[in-house]
């Protein structure tokens, strides 16, 4: 039997700052660290094999590792960073955790079972700088950058939660934050999810989502790992994006399409283009027919979003009718087209909603 997530360690606000985290370091700097400490490069990938793949919740459980070398560690490493807040499971069996990270701050993580696949989506920053106006994430702008173990540890705590015969197969980069903004821990992480020492999950069971950040996308695309790429593109033209997505002011939807290429070019992988249909905003039959003269000779792949209503926002989802119709349009016009599930509706309201709404709760912010 697995352990269910109250008799997981859970650390207390004061002690969680003392100690470094295990998974904040690459494998290679952990065999560093164990050559430096009497012992080979071997020892690292038996450590990160309990953590990874084994499930354990403390040191002491790495039972092929002698006792003098687990109270080292035990005295230089926490295993894990992070407490449970809340932990909601929905009606088809999503599960979502708010998580207190080691300074207070909180992130949210899910996993979507579906028959074949279990897939866990990350945040990669506390909050967001992006400021998509639709969107709970950014409204309370950027607090900081997780780290490759605050990363990792999303996924080590729900598959400390999955069935003892389920795996995490897919990892969707979708929660709160800006990944690509976050490239230097976001890399290690994603090495460590899909290397055999580490998770194993083949890259093309992993997805980043991006705002559409073009140099970063092209460095993404140079580590030439196959990574699904997913851009919220959102709308079809300039005028509108700028005043849905923000950041596009700067950069424009040619500089990312152009980065697309780029990223399909080096890696062979086909893009995914996110469009959020927001009611009465993005979603009329001539937005379709200019997104689909912009991607048809490109070979992607859109997947629609009817929005999340986020109260804050006042944004709306637009009519079954109205999603068909776009769906229609584009598919009729010669793109690859999908409209996403929903999944956990009845927990999960939108991205960052859980944390928006603890911060709320907490009365620290004062939302306009
Ligand atoms: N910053 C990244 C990843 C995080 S958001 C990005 O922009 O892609 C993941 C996806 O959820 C993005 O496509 C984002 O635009 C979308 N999203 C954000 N708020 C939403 C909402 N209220 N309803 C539906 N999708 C939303």
């Amino acid at each position: 039997m697995l352990p269910s997530e109250n008799e997981i360690p859970q650390t207390s606000a004061s002690e969680v700052a003392l100690l470094p985290l295990i998974t904040d370091l690459t494998r290679d700097q952990l065999a560093q660290w164990c050559i430096d400490h009497e012992s080979s490069s071997y020892r690292a990938d038996q450590i990160r094999r309990w953590i990874f793949t084994k499930r354990v919740n403390d040191f002491d459980a790495m039972h092929d590792i002698s006792k003098k070398f687990r109270d080292l560690l035990k005295e230089n490493f926490r295993l894990f960073s992070t407490r449970i807040v809340k932990h909601q499971t929905s009606k088809d069996r999503t599960e979502k955790l708010l998580l207190a990270l080691h300074d207070g701050h909180h992130v949210e993580c899910v996993l979507m079972r579906e028959p074949k696949r279990n897939t866990v989506c990350i945040s990669t920053q506390v909050g967001c700088a992006m400021g998509c106006v639709f969107c709970a994430s950014g409204l309370l702008g950027l607090t900081r950058n997780l780290t490759m173990g605050e990363i990792l540890e999303q996924i080590l705590r729900l598959d400390r939660i999955i069935g003892e015969e389920e795996r995490v197969s897919n990892i969707v980069v979708m929660g709160i934050g800006e990944p690509l903004a976050n490239l230097s821990a976001l890399i290690p992480a994603l090495d460590t999810l899909n290397h055999k020492g580490g998770m194993g999950i083949g890259a093309r069971k992993i997805t980043v989502s991006t705002v559409g950040l073009p140099v970063k996308i092209r460095e993404l695309a140079d580590v030439n790992k196959s990574y699904i790429l997913a851009v919220s593109l959102h709308a079809p033209n300039d005028t509108l994006r700028d005043q849905i997505v923000p950041t596009n002011n700067k950069i424009g939807i040619q500089k990312i399409l152009d980065a697309t290429d780029y990223y399909y070019v080096t890696t062979g992988r086909r893009v995914t283009f996110e469009y959020i249909l927001l009611a009465g905003v993005n979603d009329s039959p001539a937005h379709a027919h200019e997104l689909a003269c912009l991607l048809k000779h490109r070979n992607a792949h859109v997947n629609l979003i009817p929005a999340n209503g986020v109260e804050e926002t006042g944004y709306k989802t637009p009519t079954t009718e109205d999603v068909d119709r776009f769906f229609m349009t584009l598919a009729k016009g010669g793109v690859n087209v999908t409209v996403r599930k929903r999944k956990g509706d009845d927990i999960d309201a939108a991205c960052g909603q859980l944390r928006l709404n603890r911060e709320k709760e907490k009365d620290l912010v004062q939302i306009q």
